[in-house]
C-alpha cells in the first residue's frame, strides 16, 4: 500500500499532551513544491493548521507531511545565495569569539554544501558536516569538506565522537522547525560537544512572525513555530544553558540563540530578547489568538486592495513562487481571475503552474516583454533586490503592492 501522504498528530511533538489548541486553519493546501506543469494532473492536499500546545506552550502544525513529499524536490543550496556568503565569515567569528582560543573542531548540524564550514577551515579549525541529502553531501566531501550523508540526532552522534572526537563547536542553521523530533537533535549536540565547548541554534523566531504577521511562513516543511522560551526549555532539557543571542542577517527574522554546558552569564541581548518575547504574551494562548485575528483581518485586507486594483483594469503580476507565497495565495484564495501570472527567475519553475492556485509561472524575461500595469511582491522579504531587478534589466518602475510585513500596502501608486 502507498504511504500516507500525511498525517494528523493526537499528541504534542515535544511533549506528548494530547492538549492542543487550533489557533489560525490555512484551510487545506498542497505541499507547497508540489508545482504542476499540466493543470490537469491533480495535487493532493493537507489541511495547514497551526495549533499550540496547551501544556507546554510550543507552535506547531496538526499534520505531518511524509517526508517524501516535502524532499525530494529540494534544490536549495547555501552557497548559491550571494548574502549566505558574508554572513557565513561573520558567523564564524561569532562562534570563535565565544568559544575563546584553541577551538580545533566544528560540527555542523544539516550542513548542505557546507558553506557555512568553510571559513572554519579557513581558521585552521577542522570539520565535520552531517546532512541527510546523499548527492549534497557527497558533493561537499569532493569539494573537501567531510559531511556524513546521515540524519543527525543522538545515535549519529555517538558515531561521530567515536570516530572523530569531542568539539568545541555544533550548530544547527535553521533545522530544527523541520525535524519532528528536535529533543533528539538537541541531545545529539549535547553529546558532541566538549565541556567547555560553546553551540548555536539558528531559527526562525516566533515573536516576528506574530509582530510582522508572517503567517506565509507557515507551511507544511515547517512542523515547529519556536519562541525562544521553546528552544531554551528544550535545550535546559538536555542539560544545555542558553547564554546570548544574535538577530540573523539573512531568511527575514532569525534568532541564532548561543548556548554552553557550563552555565555563563546571560548578555544583554538574550535579557531583551526574553522580555520582548514575554510582552507578545507568546507562551500563553492570548498571543497566538491575537495573532490569528490579525492574520484574517490581513487577509481581508490585502484582497480588498488587490481586487480594487483589478476592478481598474490592466494586467497586474505576481513577483515570486515560493514555498511562502502559496501559503499566502492559498489561504487568501488568489487565482487566475486577480492575477495574470507569476513571474520567477527560477528555471526549474517556469512553464509550471502555482500548486492549488493554478498560476502560471513565466521567467521575468517573458513577463516584461509585454509588462504588467501592477506587481504584487509575493516575494516580499526581497523587496529591494527585485525592485532594483526590474528597474535595472526591464526599466519597469510601476505600482507594487506589498502585502507584508505588517499591513498590505501599495507603493508608487
Ligand atoms: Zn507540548
Amino acid at each position: 500500500m502507498a504511504q500516507a501522504l500525511s498525517r494528523k498528530i493526537d499528541q504534542c511533538r515535544l511533549c506528548g499532551s494530547a492538549r492542543l489548541q487550533t489557533v489560525l486553519d490555512l484551510g487545506s493546501q498542497p505541499p507547497a513544491n508540489s508545482l504542476r506543469s499540466s493543470l490537469s494532473e491533480t495535487v493532493p492536499t493537507v489541511p495547514l493548521v497551526l495549533c499550540r500546545c496547551e501544556t507546554c506552550g510550543v507552535a506547531q502544525l496538526t499534520e505531518t507531511v511524509a517526508p517524501q513529499f516535502l524532499f525530494s524536490q529540494y534544490v536549495w543550496v547555501t552557497g548559491t545565495s550571494k548574502g549566505a556568503q558574508g554572513y557565513s565569515e561573520r558567523f564564524c567569528d561569532e562562534m570563535l569569539n565565544r568559544v575563546g582560543p584553541g577551538a580545533s573542531f566544528a560540527v555542523e548540524v544539516a550542513s548542505n554544501d557546507g558553506s557555512f564550514l568553510k571559513p572554519f577551515i579557513a581558521k585552521g579549525v577542522r570539520v565535520l558536516g552531517v546532512d541527510p541529502a546523499r548527492n549534497i553531501a557527497a558533493e561537499a566531501t569532493a569539494a573537501g569538506i567531510e559531511t556524513l550523508p546521515e540524519f543527525f540526532g543522538g545515535a549519529c552522534a555517538r558515531e561521530v565522537t567515536a570516530k572523530h572526537g569531542l568539539a568545541d563547536i555544533a550548530f544547527a542553521r535553521n533545522v530544527l522547525p523541520h525535524v519532528p523530533d528536535p529533543k533528539d537533535v538537541i541531545a545529539g549536540m549535547a553529546q558532541c560537544l566538549k565541556e567547555m565547548g560553546v553551540g548555536a541554534i539558528e531559527f526562525h523566531r516566533a515573536d516576528t512572525i506574530v509582530r510582522e504577521l508572517h503567517y506565509d511562513s507557515i507551511y507544511h516543511e515547517h512542523f515547529f513555530y519556536y519562541t525562544l522560551r521553546d528552544v531554551e526549555g528544550m535545550l535546559q532539557g538536555a542539560g544545555l544553558h542558553a547564554f546570548d543571542v544574535m538577530e540573523s542577517p539573512i531568511s527575514g527574522g532569525s534568532w541564532v540563540v548561543y548556548f554552553s554546558k557550563q552555565q555563563r552569564a546571560a548578555s544583554e541581548a538574550i535579557t531583551a530578547a526574553r522580555k520582548g518575547e514575554e510582552a507578545l504574551q507568546l507562551h500563553k494562548a492570548e498571543g497566538w489568538m491575537e495573532f490569528a485575528a490579525k492574520c484574517k483581518a490581513h487577509r481581508e485586507a490585502f484582497i480588498k486592495l488587490l481586487r480594487d486594483a483589478r476592478a481598474k483594469g490592466g494586467r497586474i503580476f505576481g513577483y515570486g513562487a515560493s514555498a511562502r507565497s502559496s501559503t499566502l495565495l492559498n489561504y487568501c484564495g488568489i487565482g487566475p481571475g486577480d492575477l495574470d501570472c507569476v513571474v520567477d527567475k527560477s528555471s526549474y519553475k517556469h512553464d509550471k503552474f502555482t500548486a492549488g492556485t493554478n498560476l502560471p509561472i513565466i521567467a521575468p524575461e517573458t513577463a516584461f516583454a509585454d509588462p504588467p500595469d501592477r506587481v504584487v511582491m509575493l516575494a516580499w522579504n526581497f523587496t529591494d533586490e527585485i525592485l532594483d531587478d526590474m528597474a535595472r534589466s526591464f526599466n519597469w518602475t510601476g505600482p507594487v503592492l506589498l502585502p507584508l510585513p505588517g499591513a498590505p500596502k501599495w507603493i508608487r501608486d
